[in-house]
Formats: C-alpha cells, sequence, structure tokens
C-alpha cells in the first residue's frame, strides 16, 4: 500500500517538523534524484568489491569467535586483514582493535616507517590537526621531531593546486616518506579525488622512486570507486569509526598497503619478533566484518545527507563547501551559519534528531587545545563516531559548522529537516525563504 503524503506529513509532524519545512525539503530532494542514482551505482560497484574480497578470503562462520590472551592463531583477525587487504588492492594489512583511532593509525605507520635523520614530506599543505603532535609541528613527548626525524612541506597553491615546483624544492636525500591527505578535514582546500592522488604520486615517484607515498585515507573511504592503492599509493590509513567501520566497529584503526609497511607497522604495534602474530580480539571480529560489510551502502547515506543539506541551506544563504552541486570525494559538509544562535540551533537541532541522547541540548565549552570555544551535537551509538550524523564548529567567525556521518539515510534526512526546523522556529530563516 502506497503511503499518502498526508500520512507522512502526519508522522513528520508529530516528530515536530513542520509543513513548511518539510515541503521545503521535498522540493530540495527532487532535483537530487538524479545524482542519488549515480551514487547508488558506485555503492553497488563497491558493495560487489567488498562481497568478493569476502568470498575469496573465505569468511565463515568460525572468524567471530573470539580470542583472548595473546590471540595466536585468530582466524578472524587474519581473514580480516585479507579482506581489507583484497578490497583495497594492498599485498597486506593490519586491522585492529588495538589501534584506538585515526590518529594512532597514522602516527603508526609514520612512526614505523621512518627511521632517525630521515625527512617526512606533505606535499598538500599542513595535516590534519591532531598530527601536529605526532610529527612535532607544535612540540610535543614523542614526537617524530623526538626522534630526529625531520619535517617539510609544500602548500598548496591559492587556486588549491599542486605545487610542483615547491614540491620538487622540498624532495631531497633525506625525504623518505610522502603523505598525502586524501579529505580536507577541518581546512578550507578541496579534498583530493582518487585520480588527483594518482597525478600527484606519479610526479612525485619520477623524482624520487624509492619514496614511501602514505594516505591519510579518511573519510574517503568507498566514496569512490577507486582506492588511492590502485593509483601508486604505497600505504593508505584510515579508523573504523569512520566510514569503513561500516557504524558497527566500536574501535579500531586499519593500515593496508606494502607487505613491507605493513609489517614495520605491525612490529611496531605489537613488538619486534611478534608483529602481527599476536593481538587478541576480545570478540570484535563480527563487528569489523558486517561493519565493512555494510560499509558502501552507510557511506552512500552518509553522503547523500550531505548532499541533501548542502542543496537545503545553500539557497537560503548559507555558502557550502563542497556547494551544492560539485563533485563529492568525501563525506563532511561544511555550512557557513554566519552567527553564534545560527551555530547553536543548527546543533541543537541535529542533537535531538539523534538515535540516542536526543533530549539533552548541545552547549558551547572550552575544548582542550582550541583557543574558541566549540559546539558538537552527536547522538551515537559509537561515542566520537563520525560515520554517525554529528555537527560540530568552533564559536567564531564566519561560524561554520562540519557535517558528517549518517548512518540510515531516513534518520539523516530527518536530522538535518530538524536543524532546519530549529532555525526556521528561532526566525534566522523566514517563513519566505522557504517556498
Ligand atoms: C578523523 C581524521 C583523522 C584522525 O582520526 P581520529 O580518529 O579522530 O584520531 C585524521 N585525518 C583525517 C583527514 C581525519 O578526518
Amino acid at each position: 500500500m502506497k503511503i499518502s503524503d498526508e500520512v507522512m506529513n502526519e508522522m513528520y509532524k508529530s516528530m515536530g517538523i513542520s509543513e513548511a519545512v518539510r515541503a521545503y525539503g521535498q522540493k530540495t530532494l527532487e532535483k537530487l534524484e538524479e545524482r542519488f542514482r549515480e551514487i547508488d551505482r558506485v555503492t553497488e560497484f563497491n558493495q560487489l568489491k567488498v562481497l568478493r574480497a569476502m568470498q575469496a578470503a573465505k569468511v565463515d562462520a568460525e572468524c567471530f569467535n573470539a580470542s583472548s590472551g595473546y590471540g595466536y592463531d585468530d582466524i578472524g583477525r587474519e581473514k580480516i586483514e585479507r579482506v581489507y587487504a583484497e578490497c583495497f588492492h594492498g599485498e597486506d594489512a593490519l586491522v585492529r582493535p588495538q589501534i584506538t583511532c585515526g590518529t594512532h593509525a597514522l602516527s603508526l605507520a609514520l612512526m614505523s616507517n621512518l627511521r632517525p635523520g630521515q625527512e617526512l614530506l606533505s606535499p598538500v599543505g599542513k595535516p590534519y590537526d591532531t598530527l601536529d603532535e605526532v610529527i612535532g609541528i607544535r612540540p610535543s613527548q614523542g614526537s617524530l621531531a623526538e626522534y630526529g626525524i625531520s619535517y617539510a612541506q609544500a602548500d598548496l597553491l591559492p587556486n588549491g593546486d599542486f605545487d610542483y615546483d615547491e614540491i620538487r624544492r622540498k624532495i631531497n636525500d633525506k625525504t623518505h616518506l610522502v603523505t598525502i591527505q586524501r579529505s580536507k578535514g577541518y581546512a578550507v582546500r578541496p579534498t583530493l579525488s582518487v585520480e588527483k592522488i594518482g597525478e600527484l604520486i606519479s610526479i612525485i615517484k619520477g623524482i624520487k622512486p624509492d619514496v614511501i607515498v602514505m594516505v591519510d585515507n579518511c573519510y574517503g573511504e568507498f566514496v569512490e570507486d577507486r582506492e588511492p592503492l590502485e593509483v601508486g599509493a604505497d600505504m593508505i590509513v584510515g579508523s573504523l569509526i569512520k566510514n569503513p567501520g561500516g557504524g558497527m566497529a566500536p574501535i579500531g584503526g586499519y593500515i593496508v598497503g606494502k607487505k613491507e609497511c605493513v609489517l614495520n607497522a605491525a612490529h611496531r604495534l605489537t613488538s619486534p619478533g611478534l608483529g602481527k602474530e599476536v593481538g587478541a580480539t576480545l570478540g570484535m571480529n563480527r563487528s569489523f566484518l558486517q561493519g565493512f560489510f555494510l560499509a558502501p551502502v552507510i557511506t552512500s547515506n552518509a553522503l547523500k545527507s550531505s548532499i541533501f543539506a548542502a542543496n537545503l541551506y545553500e539557497p537560503l544563504g548559507f555558502p557550502c563547501l563542497p556547494n551544492a552541486t560539485e563533485e563529492r570525494f568525501d563525506i563532511i559538509q561544511a555550512i557557513t551559519l554566519k552567527k553564534p544562535e545560527t551555530l547553536i540551533a543548527f546543533c541543537s537541532g541535529i542533537q535531538a534528531g539523534s538515535p540516542v541522547d536526543s533530549y539533552v541540548t548541545p552547549e558551547p565549552w572550552d575544548m582542550p587545545g582550541y583557543d574558541d570555544q566549540v559546539i558538537m551535537a552527536a547522538g551515537a551509538f559509537v561515542q566520537g563516531s563520525s560515520i554517525e550524523l554529528s555537527a560540530d564548529g568552533p564559536l567564531r567567525e564566519p561560524y561554520a559548522v562540519y557535517l558528517q556521518g549518517g548512518l540510515t539515510w531516513p534518520s539523516a534526512k530527518f536530522g538535518i529537516l530538524y536543524s532546519l526546523q530549529k532555525l526556521y522556529e528561532a526566525n534566522l530563516v523566514s517563513r519566505d525563504s522557504l517556498c
């Protein structure tokens, strides 16, 4: 039986969404049908990639058993790593709950593949904030700098292109590892497509063929039909509480790529002599596998949510990055909300639309390491999970919010409509602008 518009409207109304906001949302969606179909095609392709990898690794019920203690002969752990390697086109993989977050995975990959006297180069400007202390850009206990590993950086040109002259100047005898961040993260620069990453890698390897290229793959997995190992990267690194965990993994990180790189990381994570042979999985294997299985669809839900948000907010006079129509290479949506009260109202709507902690009101707070107050909305099953619908932003000009995630498209759609409802109720957008 078809659900009438009336019944649907009543449902939304019973959950606090006014007719004006819902009608505006529906009008917005009509323009996106073609784009969503394209996303569904990429999802279908990526889902088959994952399925093929699981079949090739002979995933079976025995994989779901929990190991404890040393975790010797954990067949599930070994097959998970085979699935990741197969799907992302790597020789080997390290996928572990002992990798505590994305920063840890990146730090591990760097620390284990660089030696004193060598140099790390970022040819795409300053990396993600949490890497400042890993590298020693900000002095920190245990940084690469403390171990005598130096750092060089080539910024992007003002138009976002690679500065090949500067990159050439920065590559020297000491340069051993090049780090390329795929997603813009919370910076204002374009996210790199896999194609662009491939162009950059071929130039860099043309200058210095034996250099190791690592890609920070956070937020990029399954957005396109290819991953960076397919265009010449030696190692990709990411977090399981983002795209590849599919909302199921409660912790974890991965490193996939050349055998040598992965084994260096494994021997650093556990110990020289132990490497990949130990590391109990404590019952986590099922959620890692099931999450990876779901990840292409979950990522596409998050992608649709970001595109919907941009198309909802941009016509209302709030600049969006990426903008409403451009092609996407990660799941993050920045929206410039211009006023502190708009930022706060937006986040309160995202929070109120969540499945968990919907009754709490997010408030700006003094977060360690930040100069300005920050407001965060997250009603997630996994703490800090940003593949689940979440929003945050610093309380400073231009009051930009960063929105990401959305496990299911209908729930994310609801959360985003709820954010607009809060703006509407506070007269921060007018009724006329919604028509
Ligand atoms: C999230 C993220 C990280 C760090 O991950 P955490 O899990 O928060 O430590 C690193 N780089 C990029 C681009 C990210 O998006």
